[in-house]
């Protein structure tokens, strides 16, 4: 490593709070699915700011149509309206299939509005607060102290209890775990059609249609999380596609604005009806004429592009490329995911691995300790997925 880039880390390692084992690099500026570093030195991105990137960088148009957007207006507060807002929910409304839409700034933040969505329909109902939700094990859906409430993984949450409220915890595909956890005050079910975080594991359609039936069955409110599976990753736009399993309420943030902080939660309108109203829930930024601009492009380019139409298409290509690592190596103990949300699982910490191909100009990561995560730009061609397999190779071997 350069000395400037280590007086660079060594400065930030002593700003900033301890809360990340970052990767020893300074990150400089990006250009399609690469990445330079302040040396100027390049490197292959599958990780994609964490699924965030799903044009990669400076993808045509994307630009123009932020930078146009901060020369007019950046924020105005939810006591008005701005045309990119207006925009930007229509474009949702028609590639969700949901009728009401909620910005936020983030994938936490959405799911803790989907959450008080789910909270205030069945106080509505019942006119008592003691409710109850169901989230699946291995879950992520962030760190706020709702979000975490949800999330399946103990030791994101043990620290942090005295706050959060009565949830039980199912298996994601194990329909009769979560029809042991309901009782009359379950209000809502949470889930990620494919768990990212948690290991890039897809729920089956059977299990989607179970729950979906015993909530229409009971009027429990079934919540999908959206956030890293959603934006056209798994090669339809929302993952629930995939299997026509339409939930209630659905959060989305990461790819949908491709870099610009958004976040989103949407609902049906029968929920709408009877949920959230004025005075209920707010925001300073959520739907900010920046990011809502930048979320409109993202949604025109996946249309004018037919983004998800390459996922469909390069997805196999880098499952089969995953598979062939898998048979060659003994260490490689199973491939999880779909579309270009997927992983691959060792018998031993990957740690290293990613490590030394950030070295070999690769980004990579993790999702818990054993599995290396792939979810590159939506963008990448098979070219790229050769170039990604050629070093991850060498890094195993
Ligand atoms: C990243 C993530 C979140 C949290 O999003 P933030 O923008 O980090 O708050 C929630 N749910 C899932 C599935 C995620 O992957």
């Amino acid at each position: 490593m350069s000395e400037t880039m280590k007086t660079y880390i060594d400065q930030a390692e002593n700003d900033l709070l301890h809360t990340y084992n970052r990767y020893q690099v300074v990150l400089d500026k990006g250009e399609g699915v690469y990445l330079y570093d302040i040396n100027g030195k390049k490197y292959l991105d599958f990780v994609a700011g964490i699924a965030v990137f799903a044009l990669g960088y400076h993808y045509p148009g994307y630009d123009e149509a932020v930078k146009n957007q901060v020369d007019k207006l950046i924020h105005t507060s939810n006591y008005y309206y701005n045309l990119p807002a207006i925009e930007a929910a229509e474009r949702i409304k028609k590639a969700s299939g949901m009728d009401r839409v909620f910005f936020t700034n983030s994938g936490a933040e959405a799911m803790e509005g989907a959450m008080k969505a789910a909270l205030k329909y069945a106080w509505l109902k019942t006119g008592k607060n003691d409710q109850e939700i169901i989230a699946m094990n291995h879950s992520f859906h962030g760190r706020t102290l709702g979000a975490l409430a949800v999330t399946g993984t103990p030791k994101y949450r043990e620290a942090f209890s005295a706050v959060g409220g009565n949830v039980k915890f199912a298996e994601l595909n194990d329909f009769d775990s979560v029809l042991a956890c309901v009782t009359d005050k379950t209000c809502a079910i949470i889930m990620e059609p494919v768990q990212g975080e948690g290991g890039l594991l897809p729920a089956t359609e059977d299990f989607l249609k179970k729950v979906r039936a015993l909530c229409d069955e009971k009027d429990i409110l079934l919540i999908f999380d959206e956030v890293q599976c959603g934006m056209g990753r798994t090669g339809y736009i929302y993952a629930w596609q995939r299997y026509g399993v339409k939930p209630d309420i659905m959060t989305s943030a990461k790819g949908l604005s491709c870099g610009v902080p958004m976040g989103a939660f949407m609902m049906t309108e029968r929920v709408a009806q009877s949920s959230l109203t004025s005075g209920d829930h707010g925001t300073t930024y959520g739907g900010n004429p920046l990011a809502a601009a930048a979320c409109a492009k993202v949604f025109e380019i996946f249309e004018q592009d037919n983004i998800v139409e390459h996922v469909k298409q390069v997805a196999p290509y880098l499952e089969k490329r995953l598979m062939e690592l898998y048979e060659k190596y003994d260490c490689i103990t199973g491939h999880r995911g779909v579309g270009l949300m997927q992983g691959l699982v060792f018998d031993r910490p990957v740690g290293e691995i990613i490590t030394k191909a950030l070295d070999k100009g690769l980004l990579l990561i993790n999702a818990g300790p054993n599995i290396i995560r792939f979810v590159p730009p939506l963008i990448i061609t098979e070219q790229n997925i050769d170039d990604m397999i050629a070093i991850l190779d060498t890094c195993i071997e």
